[in-house]
């Protein structure tokens, strides 16, 4: 198999594999040829991927000759009219949100994989980038705001007066609110946490962190351990007892999330109204419209004092180790679809190649993308009768 690993484009720090793991490849004899300087930005020079073994080329070149092409940014126009049909796009593409992109894999028969669809299973959590990078985001977020804030976290008592500690609110307890969480206890915060799901009262409070219950949420053992939509009554009664300690928060850390649907909005310009001037509110759920209403992406406004930062890449302003844990889960999937002498072996057979491909053959293959698509298009995105299992079709 020949690997192609490409520079990320625009303002994308990181790289999908850095050259410890390109080692490795090579060792299970992948051909590995990555596009000069795709390290550069997550400081793995040229020569780090040479010495590992990797062929250096052109992004052209990598085009041409590559059988999978691997980049964490989703491809642009240009990519798109230089993949072929014959290779294999893996990528992250958010594709139960970004729906008109699987559509224009689907349209021209590309095989796409989207390693944010790797399943919440037990065997997969080693492939696990959403993790790895919330992870990133969660720690990030916490000392962004530590930076930035007008007032300390920690309690100090000092010759010059007692400094009473920072109050951090936190709304999602998934992966980055957990992290948050354990940064901002870290540096000696206190915080305040809301989530939908009862399974994480425990591990906020682990962590130091206090629960705020509000009765009635709505959960579903079906939606594989992630949130799902409340009733119109749960978000008045959330609503009200977030604002109450939104007025009282120095940091309100955004990270709710309903898997593709747009963020649930929890914090309406009228609780901004009310929150202390200097305060911030750190919106990580931004790229899914955000859970602070005058969010905006990639972005900061100030509003009343209040500074709103719409923040959705955090881990390439920490290029190396969000390279090294993104580049150890990659590893872990590639692993699956390398066969032996290091040839390409796609087996739709496995409950995480299949989750993960998103598009093969004209065909949505993930589950929960195909249900999404098909009501988006009015009809079926795959044919019932025939799924392809690696060289041969299986009815
Ligand atoms: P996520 O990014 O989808 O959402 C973040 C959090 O926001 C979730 O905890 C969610 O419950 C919460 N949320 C959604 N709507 C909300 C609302 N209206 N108010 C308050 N909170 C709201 O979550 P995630 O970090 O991707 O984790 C989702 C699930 O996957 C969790 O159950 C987690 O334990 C599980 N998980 C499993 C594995 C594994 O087994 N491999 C790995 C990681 C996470």
């Amino acid at each position: 198999m020949i690997l192609g690993l490409l520079r990320e484009p625009g303002d994308e720090t990181r790289v999908a594999l850095l050259p410890e793991l390109v080692k490795e490849l090579v060792v299970a004899k992948v051909e590995v040829l990555t596009e000069n300087s795709a390290g550069e930005k997550a400081f793995a020079s040229d020569a780090d991927y040479e010495a590992a073994g990797a062929k250096l080329a052109s992004r052209e070149a990598v085009f041409e000759r590559a059988e999978v092409l691997l980049q964490i940014q989703p491809p642009n126009d240009s990519d798109l009219s230089l993949i072929k049909k014959t290779q294999i796009w893996i990528s992250v593409f958010n594709p139960l949100w970004e729906t008109v992109l699987v559509d224009t894999f689907l349209k021209k028969g590309l095989t796409t994989f989207s390693l944010d669809s790797i399943p919440r299973s037990t065997r997969a959590q080693a492939m696990d980038v959403l993790s790895s990078m919330a992870t990133v985001a969660g720690y990030k977020a916490v000392l962004e705001a530590a930076l930035r804030l007008p007032t300390f976290f920690p309690m100090f008592m000092t010759a010059a007066g007692t400094i009473r500690p920072a109050n951090v609110l936190i709304l999602g307890a998934g992966v980055a609110g957990l992290q948050a969480i354990a940064s901002a206890r870290r540096l000696g915060a206190q915080v305040q946490v809301f989530d939908v799901r009862s399974a994480v009262k425990e591990e906020v409070m682990s962590l130091g962190g206090k629960f705020v219950e509000v009765e009635g949420a709505v959960e579903d053992k079906a939606a594989g351990g992630y949130a799902v939509e409340q009733t119109e009554e749960f978000k008045r009664k959330q609503q009200e007892a977030i604002d109450q300690h939104a007025a009282k928060a120095n940091v309100v850390i955004c990270t709710a999330q309903i898997p593709g649907r747009k963020a649930p909005v929890l914090i309406h310009k009228a609780t901004v109204d009310n929150m202390k001037p200097g305060s911030l509110i750190i919106d990580l759920a931004a790229s899914t419209g955000g859970n602070c209403e005058l969010t905006k992406n990639n972005e900061s406004v100030v509003h009343k004092g209040v500074t709103i930062i719409g923040q959705s890449n955090y881990p390439a302003q920490m290029p190396v180790d969000a390279s090294r844990m993104f580049g150890k889960n990659v590893f872990n999937f590639l692993k699956l679809i390398i066969g032996e002498e290091g040839t390409l072996n796609l087996n739709f057979d496995d409950d995480i190649v299949k989750g993960t491909c998103i598009t093969h053959q004209g065909e949505v293959l993930n589950e929960r993308v195909k249900s999404i698509i098909e009501k988006k298009n009015g009809s079926p995105a795959i044919k019932e009768t025939e799924i392809k299992t690696g060289t041969k079709t299986k009815k």
